[in-house]
């Protein structure tokens, strides 16, 4: 039985942060919009771009 092994995966996926090109299993990934990033910065920086949504989301989560 062969295992799918996500170590040896180099699939290159695009940075939604800086728009380069990183490597799948080293990436970050968003679940709730479905984008990958290079690493913690790059998602900050998408953050910082998309800070209503970031607002939006903590809102619903945490204030009532
Ligand atoms: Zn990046």
């Amino acid at each position: 039985m062969v295992l799918f092994n996500i170590e040896n995966d180099e699939r290159l996926v695009e940075c939604k942060g800086c728009g380069g090109q990183t490597f799948l299993n080293l990436a970050l990934y968003d679940r709730q919009h479905k984008n990958h990033f290079c690493d913690e910065d790059c998602f900050k920086e998408w953050a910082y771009e998309n800070v209503e949504l970031i607002v939006e989301f903590y809102q619903r989560m945490n204030v009532s």
